[in-house]
C-alpha cells in the first residue's frame, strides 16, 4: 500500500529544501515529501554568493561572513573590487538548511530515508524509500550527478583555523590567489578571514583530475608559511569537487533540480544563487500548476562558460590571466552580476574583449 502525495523531492539539500521552503512561502496546496537521508546530519559547509541588502536580511541568519570588498591576486598585482549593491557573502550550510527547514509549512514532510528506487507509471511516480512506498504525481531529483570521464571539475581541500597574529587583510574576502604551484592545473588559494583571526583557506584546482588530500594541504601550509601565518588551532575541514561540465543525473527519466539539473556555473562552479533563482521560480510556476522545471542557467552563458573551459583546457598556462583580465575589465557592479548570471550585454562586450583573440577563436570552432 503507497501513501499518495503530490509532490515528492528526492534530497533535502541545497535545491530540495530552497524549494520546499519557497512551496511553503507560497502556501501552495499540494502535499510535499522531502526524502533525505542525512537530515539531521548535515555537515557545515561554506556557500558563498554575491548578495544584495534584501538578500543578507533574509539569510541574516545564516550568514557567517560578509564582505564590501574582493580581490584577485597574481604575482603583478591584486585587482580589487566593490560594488554599492553587493557583497560577497558566506553562508553556513547547516544553518541555512536549518532556516529553510523553520520556514516549512505543514504541507511539507521531511522522510529521513534514500530514496531507493522510482518508477514511472502511466499516471504517477512510485517512489520506494526505507520499506515504505509512496506515490506521486511529480517528482524533482537533486541526488548529486555523476559526470563524463575526463570532465573539468574544480576540486578543492580547506581548513577553517585560528591563527596566531592578526591578518592585515581582514576587510577584505580573497577570491583566488594564483600565487601558488601551477604545474598541475589551474590552482588557487581562497581566502576569507571571518575576522581578524579566524580563516578560511582553501587550495583550490580547476583541472581534468583530483590531487591526493597531502597536496592541498601542502599548498595551505607553504602559502601561509611564505606570509609568516602561525596557526593557533584548526577548527574544521572542507572537501570538495564540482563539475564544471555536462553531468548525468541518477535517473534520466526524473526531472532534476539544483545541481542535477546543471545548476553549477561552468566557468566558476558557483551554485547557491542559481540554485535559489531555480526554486523560487518553480515554486511560482508550481503554484500556477505548471510543473515544469525552469532552466537555472541560460544557453547563451553555458555556450560562452563552455569555451571558456575550452580554452583553459588547450592553454593550461592563461588561466590566470583569463580569471584576471576579466577581473580588471569589470568594475565591481558588473563583476557582481556577471558571477550571478545577470551579466547586461555591455558587461560581456567588455569580458570578451579582454580576452585573448586566439585562442578563444580557435576553439569557438571546436565548441
Ligand atoms: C564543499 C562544497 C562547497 C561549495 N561552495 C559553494 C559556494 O561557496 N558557492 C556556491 O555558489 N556553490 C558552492 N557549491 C556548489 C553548490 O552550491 C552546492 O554543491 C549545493 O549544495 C548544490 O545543491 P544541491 O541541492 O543540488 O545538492 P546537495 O546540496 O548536495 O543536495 C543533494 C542531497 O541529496 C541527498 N541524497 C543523496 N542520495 C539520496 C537518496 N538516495 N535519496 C534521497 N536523498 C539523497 C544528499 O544527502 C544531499 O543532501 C559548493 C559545493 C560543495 C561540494
Amino acid at each position: 500500500m503507497s501513501t499518495a502525495i503530490d509532490i515528492a523531492i528526492i534530497g533535502g539539500g541545497n535545491a530540495g529544501l530552497s524549494l520546499a521552503s519557497e512551496l511553503s512561502r507560497l502556501s501552495v496546496a499540494e502535499t510535499v515529501c522531502i526524502f533525505e537521508p542525512a537530515y539531521k546530519m548535515k555537515k557545515e559547509l561554506h556557500w558563498s554568493l554575491w548578495s544584495d541588502e534584501k538578500q543578507r536580511q533574509i539569510l541574516k541568519q545564516a550568514i557567517k561572513g560578509s564582505w564590501s570588498q574582493w580581490q584577485l591576486v597574481d604575482y603583478s598585482r591584486s585587482v580589487v573590487r566593490d560594488s554599492p549593491s553587493y557583497d560577497y557573502t558566506c553562508l553556513s550550510s547547516a544553518k541555512y538548511l536549518s532556516l529553510c527547514e523553520r520556514q516549512l509549512s505543514e504541507k511539507m514532510h521531511i522522510i529521513p530515508k534514500a530514496v531507493e528506487s522510482v518508477r514511472k507509471t502511466p499516471t504517477r511516480y512510485v517512489i520506494e524509500a526505507g520499506e515504505r512506498s509512496f506515490s506521486a504525481n511529480n517528482v524533482y531529483d537533486s541526488r548529486p550527478p555523476s559526470v563524463r570521464p575526463n570532465s573539468l571539475l574544480q576540486h578543492f581541500f580547506g581548513v577553517e583555523v585560528n591563527i596566531r597574529k592578526p591578518m592585515s587583510t581582514q576587510q577584505i574576502a580573497t577570491l583566488m590567489d594564483f600565487r601558488v604551484d601551477q604545474s598541475r592545473g589551474l590552482h588557487f588559494i581562497y581566502v576569507l578571514p571571518f575576522s581578524s583571526t579566524h580563516v578560511l583557506i582553501e587550495s583550490t584546482m580547476i583541472s581534468q583530475s583530483v590531487e591526493p588530500q597531502n597536496w592541498y594541504r601542502n599548498a595551505i601550509e607553504r602559502w601561509l608559511n611564505e606570509r609568516e601565518i602561525m596557526v593557533e588551532s584548526y577548527l574544521s575541514e572542507e572537501v570538495g569537487v564540482i563539475p564544471m561540465d555536462d553531468v548525468i543525473p541518477c535517473d534520466k527519466n526524473i526531472p532534476t533540480i539544483g545541481a542535477a539539473s546543471g545548476a553549477l556555473r561552468r566557468s566558476s562552479g558557483y551554485g547557491f544563487s542559481y540554485i535559489n533563482q531555480q526554486a523560487s521560480k518553480l515554486a511560482q510556476q508550481i503554484k500556477q500548476h505548471d510543473y515544469n522545471v525552469p532552466n537555472p542557467i541560460s544557453k547563451r552563458i553555458i555556450l560562452m562558460d563552455s569555451l571558456f573551459n575550452r580554452v583553459m583546457i588547450e592553454y593550461p598556462e592563461l588561466g590566470p590571466s583569463l580569471f584576471m583580465r576579466m577581473a580588471e575589465a569589470l568594475n565591481g557592479e558588473q563583476f557582481a552580476r556577471f558571477m550571478l548570471g545577470k551579466a547586461t550585454p555591455y558587461d560581456w562586450v567588455r569580458v570578451i574583449s579582454a580576452m585573448p583573440k586566439v585562442p578563444f577563436l580557435k576553439q569557438l570552432f571546436h565548441v
